[in-house]
Formats: structure tokens, sequence, C-alpha cells
């Protein structure tokens, strides 16, 4: 059997390592070109590759495709797969059934990471064997190749479940649906909401859907289509006999009979995004059978992750937070709406064509000035331009960020939550991020 791999980063080598080691004749073919670690994984493995080409005859001869993730449906090596009948798959898809570990799938617009991590954080806690990857840190097929992991937590893009046919999780999470990528969907949003709904399309009884029961497309999809996974909703407004709540600053989670009570100001996240985000993981954990003293301990000790409202440091009793991984408006919406001090908000980058007008009550209440960091700020400022009364351009973090500090006093915060993805200054949003930190270390 053959098996071409459309890409070689960490989930086509992945793919590749685990396809060779179940005897897969295997081809590895990245448009790009392919890192130097990989190439020599590739090298050791006796790994056949190409890079920054597609020989179609060394392609076209596929009994399965493993398609990367970065890889659109629309270009032209996929579409000729798909017109020679030639199955094109995700990681996910080929490395499922070489594992009998349970899998937690979690997708959504906004707060995967953190519910993955959350998650994983909550299970590794009470002992349990479990794995963590699909788009975080090493991939899926990869340690299948090499763990033996009695559970995974894995967290999934709609590019991921694109490429799903058989894939099932035992319980999966939809953490929220927002407008995003929809350059890749033909700029439909309902075939973005599809592709995340693909995460429960395999779902039988015995399976679980967890999921924001606050989000509008969530709720909309519900009224046209139906899941046999057994439904567990969560709620920061509603009250439910079987899912999770918060009420009176409690949060509630009512799961097979049983119930599971703390109060919200013990859970070391902060921000209602992030309430959400450990109803869900909780969800997990009580549907896994998770004690309460390791639930409570691990939810009040959990620091959150890395670029996502993370604090950095206090200056003159302001606070500088780390925001980037806010690449689109429902990540800054939370973010703004977490803030319970006058903000400086550094905003802009590149627009996935946002709506801007979604923030405009929070950045009344709350905003004081408005720092704009990307290369064309002509949308945020004709949108706050009248709102905000200070408004200042700016082309680089240190800018930003000196800026920033001078348009401060006591008990204000500077919040980098940019809305936007970050390629006209930066190389990624992990690049923006550090550099912000860096540059209100050197203050
Ligand atoms: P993802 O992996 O889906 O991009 P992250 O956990 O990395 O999600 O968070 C991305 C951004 O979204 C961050 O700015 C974070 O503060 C914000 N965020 C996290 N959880 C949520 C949520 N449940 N709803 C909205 N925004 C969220």
């Amino acid at each position: 059997m053959r098996l071409v791999v459309l890409g070689g980063g960490e989930s086509g080598v992945g793919t590749a390592i685990l396809g060779k080691k179940k005897g897969y004749d295997v081809f590895v073919s990245d448009f790009g070109k392919i890192k130097e670690n990989y190439k020599e994984v590739l090298l050791i493995n006796e790994i056949a590759w190409e890079e920054q080409v597609h020989t179609e005859e060394l392609i076209l001869n596929a009994d399965v495709v493993m398609k990367s993730p970065g890889i659109s449906d629309n270009s032209p090596i996929v579409k000729k797969l798909k017109e020679k009948g030639i199955s094109v798959i995700s990681e996910i898809e080929f490395a499922a059934p070489y594992t009998e570990a349970t899998i937690i799938g979690i997708t959504g617009s906004n707060g995967k990471t953190t519910t993955t991590m959350l998650t994983h954080h909550l299970l590794k806690a009470a002992g349990l064997n479990v794995g963590l990857g699909g788009n975080i840190g090493k991939s899926f097929a990869w340690q299948v190749a090499d763990n033996k992991y009695d559970l995974y937590v894995l967290e999934l893009s709609s590019f991921q479940l694109d490429g799903i046919e058989n894939f099932k999780p035992h319980i999966a999470i939809i953490t929220n649906i927002s407008p995003d990528h929809l350059d890749r969907y033909n700029y439909k949003y309902e075939n973005y909401i599809d592709a995340k709904f693909r995460i429960t399309m395999n779902q039988t009884q015995e399976d679980y859907l967890i999921y924001d029961a606050d989000d509008e497309a969530i709720s909309e999809w519900f009224k046209t289509h139906t899941t046999k996974a057994k439904l567990i909703p969560f709620s920061l407004t509603k009250t439910f006999n079987e899912g999770a709540y918060i009420q009176n600053n409690k949060m509630e989670i009512k799961i097979n009979q049983e119930e599971y009570t703390m109060d919200t100001e013990y859970i070391a996240l902060e921000g209602k995004h992030n309430m959400k985000n450990a109803m869900a993981a909780t969800s997990v954990a009580k549907l896994m059978q998770i004690r309460k003293a390791t639930i409570r301990e691990s939810l009040s000790n959990f620091q959150g992750v890395e670029h996502r409202l993370e604090k950095v440091l206090k200056i003159q009793n302001v606070q500088y937070i780390n925001d980037s991984k806010a690449t689109n408006v429902n990540a800054t919406f939370f973010a703004l709406d977490s803030m319970n001090a006058p903000t400086v908000w550094i905003v802009g980058g590149v627009d996935k064509g946002n709506d801007y007008n979604e923030l405009m009550s929070l950045v009344r209440e709350k905003v004081k000035a408005i720092i704009c960091l990307g290369v064309d700020n002509k949308k945020v400022i004709d949108v706050f331009g009248n709102v905000v009364d200070i408004m200042i351009e700016v082309s680089s973090m240190d800018d930003a960020v000196r800026m920033a500090q001078r348009l401060t006093e006591k008990g204000d915060v500077v919040l980098l939550s940019p809305a936007c993805a970050s390629f006209d200054l930066f190389e990624n949003y992990e690049d923006r991020g550090n550099q912000f930190k860096q540059a209100v270390k050197n203050l």
C-alpha cells in the first residue's frame, strides 16, 4: 500500500513515521521547504521525500493520501487526487485506527488550546496515562507510533476535521463557533460551522458532546441537525438538569446523577470565557470519574497558557497583559470583557474581515487609549476614532509599549489583544507576544 503524505511538517512527518511502522510504502511531498530536523527524521527512518515540488507521478499513484491541515482543498494537487477518486484524509483519521486509546477531541473557534491543556492537566493530575496532541505539541500520529497512552486529549482544527471519515472521539467538545478561516470555506460561514460539527458525526449513544449552549451558531445548528451523542451543554446564563453552568458565582456540573460544585473565585483562570473553558474541561473530568479533590486542586493551580491573557508584569502599578493569541474579534471581546480597570489597548495587524462594531460597547466602557500596531490601521481608526480620545499609530512593538506606558497612570492596564493575525509585522503570534513581553521587561 502506498501512503503519500502532503506536507512535511509535524503532522506530516508523524504520519509518515506511523505509516512506515505499519508497513506502508511512504512518500512525503512538500511544496515548500521541509525543516532540517524533520529531514533528518525522514532520513533516519528511510522515508522518501521531496520539497519545493509535487511530482505527480509519485503522488497520483497513492492508495491513500494524508494532507496536512495547512494545505487547502483547492490546491491543484488535492483537486487532481480527488478527481482520481483517491482518498485524501487528515492525520487523525489515519492514526486513530492504530490506537485503542479513548479519545477526547476538542474543537471550536476560540479556546481550543486552553481547554485542551486544562483537560490534560486535570486527567494527568488524576494519575491517568494521558497524551496531549493534535494541533499542540507532538503530532497525534507520531505519538501513536511511539507511545502507549490509554487516552489522548486532542486539539482539533476544522481542517483536521475536514479530513475525517470514520474518526470518532468518545468525548467531543465544541468550545464555541465564530467566523474564522472563511477563505478556506468558500466564504460560507455555514461550511465552516459544518466542519466543526464533523467532530460528532461518527459518535454513538455511548459518546458525549460537550458544547457552549450560549453560542448562536451552535444553537442554530441544533435546530436543523442531530447527533447520536449524549449532550452536555454548558452556559453562563442558563441552568440544566444535565450539564454545566454558573450560578451565584459557583460552577455547577451535573452529569450522570452526580454533582460537582466549586466557587469560581478558586478557579485560577480568569474571565468569562475561561469559565466556559473550565466548565468544558471539568465536564470531561466528571465523565472520566476524577475525584472531586483532584478536580478542585487542578482548577485552582492551572495558570493558563502563554500568550492567552497572560499577565506579564506590573510596573508602577500598571498591569501588562499579553493576549497575542487573540487573532479574531471574538477572542478580543472576551479579553476586553475581563478587564476591570481603564485599559490602553494595543490592537491591529492583518484583519480577516473583522466587524469591530461587536466591540463598541466594551471599548466605550473600558478603553482610554488605542494604540494601532499594524501596517494598515484605517479600519480600526474609522470605527473607533470618534469613540476613544487617544488613538496612536505605531509600527513596532517597542514603540507600542513605550507609548502605552506614557498613556497610563496607576491602576491602569495595558492589553495587547490584536483581534488580527500577525503576519504584517511579526513572524507569528508567538513572536508578537514574545516581543511584547521583552518590550515590557525593557521598560
Ligand atoms: P484556540 O486554540 O482555539 O486558538 P486559545 O485557547 O489559544 O484558543 O485562545 C485563543 C484566544 O481566544 C485567546 O486570546 C484567549 O484568551 C481567547 N479565548 C480563550 N477561550 C475562549 C473562549 N471560550 N471564548 C472566546 N475566546 C476565548
